[in-house]
């Protein structure tokens, strides 16, 4: 089995050739808009964008799903998107990542509500209870 992520609202996966692709707009200047790749392995912060989305360190992007066009922004917990991964066993967990550019931070909720965090930048979410509380 692949490992697969996914979009929460419509199940189409939305990695290829290990990136996750996806539509991201700046929240204060909506002209700047396009896809972001990210790195597949958790804690590997490779970014590429694409042309028409020039993002500078500290800005905040909204992302959506590069299918259905759905926003994967966290409604709990201000400057986070969330998506779906299933690894290579089938084990289905939250991946739970910053929407400031440049801040390095990832989490990891799996079906028992077990947090893995990653990256520098994962002090400024220390407990993300939020999270937990949502269902
Ligand atoms: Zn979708």
């Amino acid at each position: 089995m692949n490992l697969v992520y996914k979009c929460p609202h419509c199940n189409a996966s939305i990695n290829a050739k290990r990136n996750i692709i996806l539509a991201a707009e700046s929240v204060h200047n909506k002209s700047k808009k396009g896809l972001v790749l990210l790195h597949e392995e958790i804690g590997n912060y490779t970014v590429a964008m694409s042309s028409s989305l020039t993002i500078d360190n500290g800005e905040e992007v909204n992302f959506f799903c590069p299918v259905c066009n759905e926003s994967l922004n966290n409604m709990q917990g201000d400057n986070l998107a969330s998506f779906t991964r299933i690894d290579e066993a089938g084990e289905e967990s939250t991946i739970v990542i910053s929407r400031i550019y440049g801040e390095r931070c990832t989490f990891q909720v799996d079906d028992k509500k077990q947090v893995k965090s990653y990256g520098e930048s994962v002090q400024k979410y220390l407990n993300p209870e939020w999270f937990l509380r949502q269902e």
